[in-house]
């Protein structure tokens, strides 16, 4: 992108148009190099995906016809991968949507209901212990109920998958919003990725978080739902002792709360 060059001096009308055109113009390079960004780390999904599809078709070919273990493993393997793909093809769809979309439908619910919906939906795939702890008995806000839900799910899911052992979740209500915290004693998140997090495909250890099935996605999901109901997503984290993630969402979606 060619800029337009700047005389300093001149203070005229031509002088504020340049810089105005030039403040443009980066904003479309920014705009550039991030869809190519995107572009390249999503190629890169799917080309590993495809190698390690690739992988073991050749050894069901080669080897798998004598070998029937062999044979059953690789099916297991190509299924698993296939499923991840098709995770994050969804998930990538999702992401499309929320950024041209972004409708939201809104109704009155009870957030701790919610919660413990969520709960009860994860707990039978996890071995880690979740406590729920409300303020108040019920809670109604007015929200979109499916996406809060989404939320609520790929926090607590990656909570499940990165703690020890414990998960904490407090909800409170402030004067006009509500305060949802999911605590876990996990491995944590290094200070210096912390604040990468949000951003599309990013994962801390991309080799282990490939064990886990993770694929980079759900928290930038996770913000993008959060930012449509003018709500608030932070992540506090302390390597080997655990992570806190505090979402606030405004009680009426036509009083946003007021940032503190
Ligand atoms: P993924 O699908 O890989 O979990 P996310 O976008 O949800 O993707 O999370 C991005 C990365 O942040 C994860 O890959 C993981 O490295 C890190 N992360 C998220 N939540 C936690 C957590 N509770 N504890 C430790 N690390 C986490």
């Amino acid at each position: 992108i060619k800029k337009l060059p700047l005389d300093r001096k001149s203070k005229d009308e031509l002088y504020q148009l340049s810089e105005t055109f030039n403040h443009l113009m980066e904003r479309v390079e920014t705009s550039m190099k991030k869809q190519r960004q995107f572009i390249s780390d999503a190629s890169h999904e799917f080309k590993t995906s495809l190698t390690i599809l690739e992988g073991y078709t050749s050894l069901i070919r080669r080897w798998g016809f004598e070998d029937i273990d062999l044979h059953k493993e690789a099916l297991t393997a190509i299924h698993e991968e296939c499923l991840r793909m098709k995770h994050v093809t969804y998930q990538l769809l999702e992401l499309a949507d929320l950024e041209h979309e972004g409708q939201l439908t809104l109704s009155q619910f009870d957030l701790v209901a919610l919660c413990k919906e969520s709960i009860h939906l994860l707990q039978p795939l996890s071995t880690k212990e979740t406590r729920f702890i409300p303020s108040e008995y019920n809670l109604i806000i007015e929200a979109d109920k499916l996406k809060v839900k989404q939320v609520i799910l790929i926090i607590l899911d990656n909570a499940m998958k990165y703690s020890k052992q414990h998960i904490e979740i407090h909800l409170t209500r402030k004067e006009s919003s509500v305060c949802l915290r999911m605590i876990d004693d996990g491995i944590g998140i290094p200070a210096e990725e912390l604040p990468f997090v949000f951003e599309r495909f990013y994962r801390v250890d991309r080799s282990r978080n490939r064990q886990t099935g993770g694929s980079g996605l759900g928290l930038s999901i996770a913000k993008r739902l959060i930012d449509q109901h003018q709500g608030t997503i932070e992540i506090r984290s302390e390597l080997q002792k655990g992570t806190e993630v505090i979402i606030t969402l405004p009680i009426n979606r036509n009083k946003p709360p007021i940032s503190s």
